[in-house]
């Protein structure tokens, strides 16, 4: 009897910290869709661009408790790059109403990459961009999944951001015409490149202008698989700095606290060998499920009753 209740438990509790992690298998479908030659390196306002657009939304449209904050759940806008006008690009922006608190924690990942171009020793010209930024992309849904269905105490919005690869123009529109005053956003979680670390190491970007995330970061990752190390953001460094380096770069500019997930470059970063099959599942898997456990400390740290 005592072992039947011991094993009970022990199934209590392996369903309870179950329900603290993503789905891995979604995950894995959404990259290797996103990174497929079908959808051409997903260039703003291509064929490839508006079929990862369906999917995304598909995706986050068919969640639970899920709010849109514009119509039909997309942000349009438009810019110059390179002389060429790109009009109704768009920001695909799924909203979660938290349970105790009106500010906002805006998950962010761009979902657009550099389309096709010169070929490589392969002949291969499509740059799939598995790594950049499928790879956010596809974790963004997922956690946007969980937190569908586990409340969050914030509100939570998440956001796959167009046109980033021509100068964080999605994140740089989101900001300038936001649903709500800037000083409602806690902060924002820009995810860019978790898929693949030879190291096993993801960095957290962001603490050296917002310390007070230190210490929940360094909690929250304590003995973690892959290792979460803080860093890549102090002024000074040059290509070190990462603080500009993808769409966090909008809200730091508009002095809104931001952290950034990702990892350092590698072999096939901008080259069309950055593909589903060089990817690194377990460590994405890991990754990812190392960013819930960060983004749920601080939703869970940072609520102050007094904030309401
Ligand atoms: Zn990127």
């Amino acid at each position: 009897m005592k072992k039947i209740i011991f094993l009970l438990l022990c199934s209590i509790y392996s369903s309870l910290s179950f329900s603290q992690s993503i789905d891995s298998k979604k995950l894995l479908k959404h990259i290797e869709y996103l990174s497929s030659d079908e959808l051409a390196g997903r260039k703003p306002l291509s064929e490839g661009s508006l079929a990862a657009r369906k999917y995304i939304l598909d995706e986050l449209t068919g969640y639970e408790n899920v709010e849109a904050l514009y119509p039909d759940f997309i942000q349009f806008f438009s810019f110059t790059n390179h002389l060429k006008k790109y009009e109704d690009a768009a920001n695909l922006v799924a909203f979660i109403p938290g349970s105790s608190s009106r500010k906002v924690i805006v998950v962010t990942a761009h979902y657009d990459h550099v389309g096709t171009g010169r070929a490589d020793a392969n002949g291969d010209s499509i740059y799939n961009g598995a790594d950049d930024n499928a790879s956010g992309t596809a974790a963004l849904m997922v956690l946007a999944e969980y937190f569908s269905k586990n409340r969050p105490l914030h509100s939570m919005m998440f956001v796959a951001l167009d046109a980033e690869e021509m100068g964080l123009r999605g994140a740089k529109a989101l900001v300038d015409d936001f649903p709500y005053p800037l000083e409602q956003i806690l902060l924002n979680v820009n995810m860019d490149m978790l898929s693949r670390s030879d190291k096993n190491e993801l960095y957290a970007s962001g603490t050296y202008h917002n310390p007070q995330f230190r210490p929940i970061l360094e909690r929250a990752s304590a003995g973690s698989n892959p290792i979460l190390k803080l860093g890549h953001d102090v002024p000074g460094t040059g290509r070190e700095d990462w603080t500009k380096s993808s769409d966090h770069g909008a809200f730091f500019d508009k002095k809104i606290p931001h952290l950034y997930f990702g990892v350092e470059d590698h072999v096939d970063y901008h080259k069309p060998s950055d593909e589903f099959k060089n990817i690194q599942p377990e460590f994405y898997i890991n990754a990812v499920n190392l960013v819930l456990k960060c983004v749920l400390a601080l939703d869970k740290d940072l609520y102050n009753e007094n904030e309401k």
